[in-house]
């Protein structure tokens, strides 16, 4: 479980557990998008083009270090907390490091994703950003997007007060693996939704259904071929789900 968790993490997905058996074919993954209560969006390489922690880990020098990192990570076995508090603990962002990411190199949107949030938001579906990467980051998205942010679930950094870098909300449910299937499950009980979608690249996306009632994958910035695999319902654009939408 360990190994699988780290492994989803780095978005390596030839760990996933067999199939569930409530997984939904196409037509029904198409009916419950149309008539969601709520679609939840994962955000690294799915609403934007990039891998935020990449950013950040590039933007402060430590690029390579990074990858180094999570290769070595690879062998052993290591849970997507240790994995993130150990590429987090080379990275060690300030504040002002931060902040200046956001302002010198803002999060590219995926094309399209904006006009998807618009039509959701039109039809008075919630739209809400489940991340593990940070919320700072995700806030600026949300924000781009008309996405309230009580909508933004994510893991937070923690700094101290001359704005070094202090670790990370350990607390948070997206610190965990699994992460992403615990906030759904929260969503369904704290606003009683039963429809709830997932749109995701990676693995951890996929496995957050169930509780999601359905999963589509996204491969417009980066295709995994085991999600793809998986996956009752796979697009390249957004532009196929917006289409999708004008069906009733
Ligand atoms: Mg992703």
């Amino acid at each position: 479980m360990e190994a699988k968790g780290l492994l989803s993490f780095l978005n390596y997905n030839w760990v996933l557990s067999p199939p569930s058996s409530r997984m939904t074919n196409l037509s029904q993954t198409q009916e419950l998008f149309r008539r969601a209560e709520a679609v939840c969006f994962d955000v690294d390489s799915t609403v934007i083009k990039e891998e935020g922690i990449d950013e950040l880990a590039k933007f402060c020098g430590v690029g390579d270090a990074v990858t180094e990192m999570t290769r070595k990570a690879m062998g052993g076995s290591m849970t997507f907390k240790k994995a993130l508090t150990e590429r987090l603990s080379i990275i060690r962002c300030s504040r002002e490091q931060v902040n200046k990411l956001i302002t010198d190199h803002p999060p590219q949107l995926t094309p399209g994703v904006r006009e998807l949030v618009d039509r959701l938001h039109e039809r008075k579906v919630k739209v809400f950003l489940i991340s593990g990467g940070f919320r700072c980051i995700v806030e600026h998205v949300a924000t781009q997007l008309n996405i309230p942010l009580h909508h933004v679930y994510a893991n937070r950094l923690k700094f101290y007060f001359n704005g070094e870098y202090a670790g990370f909300d350990e607390s948070q449910p997206t610190a965990e693996s699994g992460g992403k299937g615990k906030v759904i499950s929260v969503l369904k009980e704290q606003y009683g939704f039963k429809t709830v979608v997932m749109i995701g690249d990676g693995a951890t996306d996929l496995e957050a259904c169930p509780p999601a009632s359905a999963f589509i994958g996204f491969g417009g910035n980066v295709v995994r071929p085991q999600v793809k695999e998986r996956s009752s319902w796979y697009v390249t654009s957004f532009g196929e789900l917006s289409k999708e939408l004008e069906k009733i």
